[in-house]
C-alpha cells in the first residue's frame, strides 16, 4: 500500500493520455494552436500499462483516464482492456468532453471501462462555442443518451463562470437530476493558460442559487474525493469541488501521471518526477522507484494562490495534468 510522508492512504492515478484536444475551453487553453502538440512526445500506452501494472500491484484501486481529449486516441479501447485483463477490481474511468463519445460508448463498455464524467458547461449551443470555440452540444448530449444506453456510471463536470454560464446551474442540475446523473459544479481554478478574464462562482454562491429551488443538506455518507455532496430531500445527490476551500488537501488519495511521462504529486504543486526514462525502459524497479518518489514528494497541501500574481499562479496546464 502506498503512504505519503502525511499518512494519506494514495489509491488513486489520474492517468493523461494525450494533451491534444477538439475543444479549446475559456478555463482551459483558450489560445493554444490546434497544432501545438507534438505527438511523438507521448509515452507509448504499452510502457503506460506496465506502469500501471507495478501501480495496481502497490495498491492502486482506480485509474482515471484523461487528457487533453482521451477519446481523440484511437487505440484507447486496447489500453483499458489491457488494465481490464490485468485487473478485474480496479476501477476504470474516464474523464471526457463527450464530443466523440457516441461512437465509442459500446466499445468503451466492451473494453471494460466502469465509469465516465463528461464535461457539460451549458445547454444552450451558442455558450458552447463561446465556451470552448466548438460547436458541439449535440454531439456531447448525444454522447450522454449513449452513454446511459450502456448503463456507465456516468457524472457531468461544470466549470462555473461569473456571467458566462452562472444563470444555467439549475437548469443543468435539472438536466442531470431527470437522468439520474450526478452533476458536480467545479469552482474554476486559475492558472496562465486560462483566459485570464473569467471569474468562478465560489461553493457558497452555487448553492445558494441551488437553494432557490431544492431544499438539500450535507451528505451523511461522503465518498473520499474531491466533492462534497449534498442530498435533495428525494435522495438525489450532487457535488461541489471547491479547491478554494482550505480542508481541499486533506483527503487527497492521487497522484498524476502526464501523456509525456511526467508524474505530478500534486495539481497545484511545481516539483514532479520525470518518469520518461523508467517508463520507456519498462524495467519494474525502475518504475516501483518513479512510484515511491513521487508519493514520497507530496506536498501537504497545495502551492495555490489565487491572488493572480504572474509568479504565483499555476503554471500547470490543466490539458498537461489532465485536471
Ligand atoms: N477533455 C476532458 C474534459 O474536458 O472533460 C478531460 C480533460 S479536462 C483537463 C479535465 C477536467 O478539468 C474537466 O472536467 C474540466 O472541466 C476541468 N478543468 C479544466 N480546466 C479547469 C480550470 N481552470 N478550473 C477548473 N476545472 C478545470
Ligand atoms: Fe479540452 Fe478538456 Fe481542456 Fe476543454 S477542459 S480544452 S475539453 S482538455
Amino acid at each position: 500500500m502506498l503512504k505519503d510522508t502525511f499518512g494519506r492512504k494514495i489509491d488513486y492515478i489520474r492517468v493523461s493520455v494525450t494533451k491534444q484536444c477538439n475543444f479549446r475551453c475559456q478555463y482551459c487553453m483558450p489560445n493554444t494552436p490546434f497544432d501545438a502538440f507534438d505527438k511523438d512526445e507521448y509515452i507509448p500506452l504499452d510502457n503506460v500499462l506496465e506502469f500501471l501494472k507495478v501501480a495496481i500491484d502497490n495498491g492502486i484501486k482506480k485509474i482515471r483516464i484523461t487528457g487533453g481529449e482521451p477519446l481523440l486516441r484511437k487505440d484507447l479501447p486496447d489500453f483499458i482492456a489491457a488494465l481490464r485483463n490485468y485487473s478485474k477490481e480496479v476501477q476504470l474511468v474516464l474523464t471526457t468532453n463527450g464530443f466523440l463519445l457516441q461512437k465509442s460508448a459500446k466499445i468503451l463498455k466492451e473494453s471494460g471501462l466502469d465509469r465516465i464524467n463528461i464535461s457539460l458547461d451549458s445547454l444552450k449551443p451558442e455558450r458552447i462555442v463561446q465556451i470552448s470555440k466548438k460547436d458541439g452540444l449535440e454531439n456531447v448530449l448525444a454522447g450522454i443518451q449513449e452513454a446511459l444506453k450502456y448503463n456507465f456510471g456516468l457524472k457531468i463536470n461544470t466549470v462555473v463562470m461569473k456571467g458566462i454560464n452562472s444563470d444555467e446551474i439549475l437548469d443543468l442540475f435539472d438536466y442531470a437530476k431527470h437522468r439520474n446523473i450526478t452533476i458536480r459544479f467545479i469552482e474554476f481554478m486559475e492558472n496562465i493558460h486560462a483566459n485570464h478574464n473569467l471569474l468562478g462562482l465560489k461553493e457558497k454562491e452555487i448553492l445558494e442559487i441551488i437553494k432557490t429551488k431544492y431544499d438539500f443538506e450535507t451528505a451523511k455518507d461522503q465518498i473520499i474525493g474531491p466533492a462534497k455532496l449534498y442530498s435533495c430531500k428525494d435522495g438525489y445527490q450532487f457535488g461541489i469541488i471547491a479547491p478554494h476551500n482550505d480542508d481541499f488537501c486533506q483527503t487527497c488519495n492521487r497522484i498524476r501521471l502526464t501523456a509525456d511521462g511526467i508524474i505530478c504529486p500534486c495539481l497545484y504543486y511545481q516539483d514532479s518526477v520525470d518518469a520518461k526514462e523508467a517508463l520507456l525502459s519498462k524495467n519494474p524497479q525502475k518504475l516501483q522507484s518513479v512510484l515511491e518518489q513521487a508519493v514520497y514528494n507530496k506536498p501537504e497541501k497545495n502551492q495555490w494562490d489565487t491572488t493572480m500574481e504572474a509568479d504565483k499562479i499555476s503554471a500547470r496546464a490543466f490539458y498537461h495534468t489532465g485536471g
